[in-house]
């Protein structure tokens, strides 16, 4: 099975359609909602985690970017900045994807970026600045 996290920016005219319900129905794939933002006659914008055979997940990308949609890897979205990070673990206690967890027993807070849904949680809770969020992506190839 492959899975990977993707952010799907919808332009206005598509923005309304149910185009992710069709991963399901054409190409067999799974997917969870992570965050969404669309609002009536705008942008849209999601992150979902998608999962598949890789040659389903390959046509169901197609099939977005030919609807209109961008779709791009969220990989370097979020970072940790390790000098200012005090592994003070408050961060952990709010990450909804166990992307942040504390590493025992040397009680080092480790972040797991392949794990993370850039909820953007941990920015709002880090006494430290620590955690911060880059603002491009990576557009997929296909
Ligand atoms: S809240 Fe900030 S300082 Fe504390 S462990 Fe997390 S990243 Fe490090
Ligand atoms: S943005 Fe922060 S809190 Fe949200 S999933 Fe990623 S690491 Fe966890």
């Amino acid at each position: 099975m492959y899975s990977k996290l993707i952010i799907l920016n919808f332009p206005p005219e598509v923005a309304q359609k149910a185009i992710v319900c069709q991963l399901t129905k054409k190409y067999d794939l799974l997917f969870n909602i992570l965050s969404a933002k669309i609002s009536n006659q705008k942008e849209g914008y999601m992150v979902l985690e998608l999962s598949g055979t890789k040659s389903d997940y390959n046509r169901g990308v197609r099939y977005l970017k030919n609807q209109g949609v961008t779709v791009s890897t969220p990989e370097q979205q979020i970072f940790k900045d390790v000098e200012k990070c005090t592994h003070c673990g408050a961060c952990t206690a709010v990450c909804p994807t166990e992307a942040l967890y504390i590493k025992r027993p040397e009680m080092e807070v480790i972040f797991d970026k392949e794990k993370c849904s850039i909820c953007e949680l941990c920015i709002l809770t880090c006494p430290s600045r620590a955690m911060g969020l880059f603002s491009e992506h990576t557009e997929t190839a296909l």
